[in-house]
């Protein structure tokens, strides 16, 4: 066995990085030290802490160079899709024609965390009218009106109908801005009735075949909106291609999950896998590159799992984490707390699922795109969250709540209610801001509370 891993400060981070560009290590030509980024303002990269690996810096300088990759696409003539809401599967689509590319402006979610709020977007959203009533999702009407982040895309595209309140008010906003949507419809997921052909979807949700058709025949409108921004046709078997290649970078990710959340000691931090998972999603600007992105942190994982090494003591209480934290400094107060991460529900596990490639391609997107744990009832979302704690092993849930979000009221405690009853497993409910300093002993103490709980536990 070797000994544990550290976690690193962001000097420390930018240490190995200048000996690796001193090295002559083969790098990534987006890779660099992240003080580059504390510079134009991304101030909370200063308090995060890190994984100590080639492959961390990697998967980080990926992540922060997303801005820069977008407008160099549009230099280089490619088309730039704005999807909005569905997260996972209209990027699918246009990553199937090569002179798009797509990302979702709701990621400026976490900008006023990364930039500890000096950004101001909140301040844009409010003159706008989305006060801080609402979700953080706001700070994305922000980035519209000031510019200063992603390019404003060629083509903006939103699901409605099973949507939160919040992202339908944000987006009709911006629309109100003069930013025209193509708005496409999905159903809220029910059950089928008796005797309803029905259809299992990719993760295990049921749904009526008739919902199916009516989310194909949504997306066949996507469909030719981006063959006619491309100049191209997007038929069958380049659809079919496209999913080829997401399934490509899902798999890795269900195996970097399986080998992360499993192996003891822990291999990888909370924060690193939270990133990792949200590549998921639009591949963060780049396909083929999040595919060798999370390669090397599969690998990483790997090394550590057989060589027994992790980057906590063994024995951290198992937690399965559910929600995205809009502060991701909260990511490495787990660990500070004696807790690690053994799965998670980030709200978009759906586009970690395998699309099916037996199937026409438009009814594999529409069958994926269903199956948004988001869409359907709450108890659905639930059932799903409690299988997955149970495969993984959890000793503890947490619900991270955010501020404003119109789902996070009343869907917390029936999750937990759930969660509860079927697992017996502690649950506790954290509410994160964006910059959740001021709050900091709060979930410091729920989480040392739920950690001495777990351990307690073990010894009945
Ligand atoms: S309210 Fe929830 S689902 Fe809606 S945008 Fe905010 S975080 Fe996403």
């Amino acid at each position: 066995m070797s000994g544990p891993v550290k976690r690193l400060t962001m000097e420390e981070l930018d240490r190995l990085c200048r000996q690796r560009q001193a090295a002559g290590a083969p790098m990534a030509s987006y890779e660099g030290p992240l003080a580059r980024h504390v510079a134009d303002g991304d101030r909370r990269l200063l308090k995060l802490q890190y994984d100590d690996s080639p492959a961390a810096l990697r998967l980080w300088s990926f992540l922060l160079t997303e801005e820069e990759r977008l407008h160099a696409a549009r230099a280089a003539g490619k088309r730039i899709v704005g999807t909005m809401k569905d997260l996972g599967t209209v990027p699918v689509m246009a990553y199937a024609l090569p002179n798009l590319v797509a990302f979702y402006p709701d990621g400026a979610w976490w900008t006023p965390c990364v930039m500890e709020l000096s950004e101001g977007l909140f301040a844009l959203a409010q003159s706008l009218g989305l006060g801080e009533a609402m979700c953080p999702v706001r700070a994305m009407a922000g980035a519209f009106v000031n510019r200063e982040h992603f390019p404003i895309p060629d083509l903006l595209t939103c699901s409605v109908g099973a949507t939160c309140d919040d992202f339908s008010a944000v987006a009709q906003r911006l629309e109100s801005l003069g930013h025209p949507i193509l708005w496409w419809e999905m159903p809220s997921r029910r059950q089928p009735d008796p005797g309803e052909p029905a259809v299992t979807l990719p993760g295990g949700f049921v749904a009526p075949e008739s919902q199916v058709a009516l989310v194909r025949s949504e997306l066949e409108r996507i469909r030719a909106a981006l063959a006619e921004l491309a100049g191209l046709p997007l038929g069958d078997a380049q659809l079919a291609a496209g999913i080829h290649e997401a399934n490509r970078v899902r798999a890795i990710l269900r195996r970097l999950q399986h080998m992360a959340y499993a192996a003891e000691p822990c291999p990888m931090p909370a924060l690193e896998m939270l990133i990792a998972e949200m590549l998921a999603i639009h591949f963060c600007s780049d396909r083929a590159e999040s595919v060798a992105v999370l390669a090397d942190l599969l690998d990483e994982v790997r090394r550590r799992t057989d060589a027994k090494t992790g980057v906590l003591p063994a024995g951290a209480a198992r937690v399965f984490w559910v929600n995205p934290v809009a502060d991701l400094r909260v990511m490495n107060l787990l660990e500070d707390c004696g807790g690690r991460l053994c799965g998670t529900e980030f709200l978009f596990c759906h586009a970690l699922d395998a699309i099916p490639e037996d199937l026409p391609p438009m009814e594999a997107l529409a069958r994926m795109a269903l199956a948004d744990p988001m869409v359907g009832p709450s108890a659905d979302r639930a059932a799903r969250i409690v299988r997955d704690a149970r495969a993984f092993k959890a000793e503890a849930i947490v619900i991270s709540r955010i501020p404003g979000a119109s789902h996070c009221a009343m869907e917390g405690s029936v999750i937990g209610q759930i969660a509860r009853q079927q697992t017996g497993l502690p649950v506790v409910e954290l509410e994160v801001p964006p910059v959740a300093d001021p709050l900091w002993p709060t979930p410091a103490t729920r989480l040392e509370a739920l950690v001495e709980t777990v351990l307690e536990r073990r010894t009945k």
